[in-house]
């Protein structure tokens, strides 16, 4: 059996299978987006699912080639968002109706583990209704286990790319592939909904790579995929790389779709700041997320992961119903639920 059949069949491929698919992408690409629709209707229906994006530090420990917050930028201003402005923040979302927050941020030293811990708690007590999803890149099992504890439901923690070579071209010597993996399996063993992803484009990355990153993906099954063109920031070491493709960010996203019908699966805002309808086309493509902004303007400015980061429209949390609107264009519909996995379901208050 060919590799498309098992896809669409819900076998497992082979890495040889996945580098057909991506190699044949300009006449499979039409036909697998349809199927992708499909599969995301016929297992979560017409929702889109959104979430309060929060931006609440970037200082980050990290020195990430691709990353505009690494280490090593000194153009960047740095912020501190302190717990008052975060639950302002949530409430201004609770009040717009978004029922899960997603708190990201740099690996910052100077947010201790206790600190979030107390936060993800307050927030639980407020909001005992709502979702808390963490992204704050690699700790240890302890700290992710308190932060579970204080109520964490959801953790994101993109791969970046599950070839040990290209993951050394991507980052500094002191960070490692293995070690990304193994926060990834502490964060499914101690019982989060998981996030993993990569960047398409990176610098380095080809189709030997995708298909390492598809082949994972495939085994790892996580419960969210963050999948999102690679852009380019002034400061870094990258920058004067060329930005990722947004088709081919497209054509990625309907093959996770159809590897797990079940992904929880953003249109990033990445792919929204490369193509002027990718939110849109991401939908159509076999995504069922989206994750608008609803960090205070001081974070967004400051926030430049890369360069020409979108935040004030359809992206901001505020334009919920340019969102809906423009989600009705494509028959779909906002969601104001939790939006958890289908298999992580329970009844919440
Ligand atoms: N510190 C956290 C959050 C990182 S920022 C962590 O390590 O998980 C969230 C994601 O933005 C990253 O995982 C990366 O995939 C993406 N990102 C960073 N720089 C980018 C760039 N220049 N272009 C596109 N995406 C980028």
């Amino acid at each position: 059996m060919d590799g498309v059949k098992k896809l669409l069949a819900g076998e497992a491929l082979s890495r040889e299978e996945f580098v057909y698919l991506l190699e044949n992408r300009a006449h499979l690409q039409p036909m697998l987006t349809k199927k992708a629709e499909e599969t995301c209707l016929a297992n979560y229906g017409r929702d889109v699912y959104v979430r309060g994006l929060i931006e609440f530090t970037n200082y980050c420990r990290n020195d990430c080639y691709y990353c505009g917050i690494r280490r090593s930028n000194c153009y960047v201003n740095r912020f501190r968002l302190d717990e008052d402005t975060i639950l302002e923040r949530c409430a201004v979302g609770y009040g717009l109706g978004l029922r899960t927050f997603v708190l990201q941020g740099g690996e910052d030293g100077g947010y201790s583990f206790h600190r979030l811990a107390n936060l993800v708690n307050a927030i639980k007590t407020r909001y005992p209704d709502c979702a808390v999803t963490l992204s704050v890149g690699e700790h240890p099992k302890e700290v992710y286990q308190s932060w579970f504890d204080a109520g964490a439901d959801r953790y994101l923690l993109r791969h970046e790319t599950a070839s040990t070579s290209h993951y050394r071209h991507l980052h500094p010597e002191r960070q490692s592939l293995q070690t990304r993996l193994e926060c990834l399996e502490n964060l499914k063993e101690i019982g989060y909904q998981v996030g993993c992803g990569f960047m398409v484009g990176s610098p380095g990355q080809g189709v030997a790579e995708l298909a390492e990153d598809l082949f994972f993906i495939q085994s790892f099954r996580p419960h969210m995929v963050g999948i999102g063109p690679f852009l380019p920031q002034k400061d870094t070491p990258f920058r004067n790389e060329p930005s990722g493709d947004g088709e081919l960010t497209l054509y990625l996203l309907s093959l996770v779709r159809l590897m797990l019908p079940r992904v929880l699966l953003p249109a990033t805002t990445a792919l929204a700041t490369l193509l002027p309808k990718g939110r849109e086309q991401g939908f159509l493509a076999g995504a069922n997320v989206c994750m608008p902004n609803l960090s205070p303007e001081e974070a967004r400015k400051n926030y430049t992961l890369y360069d020409n980061k979108l935040s004030t429209g359809t992206e901001a949390a505020e334009s919920l119903q340019a969102l809906d609107k423009s989600l009705q264009a494509i028959d779909r519909t906002l969601s104001l639920s939790r939006g958890d996995h289908i298999e992580r379901t329970k009844p919440y208050v």
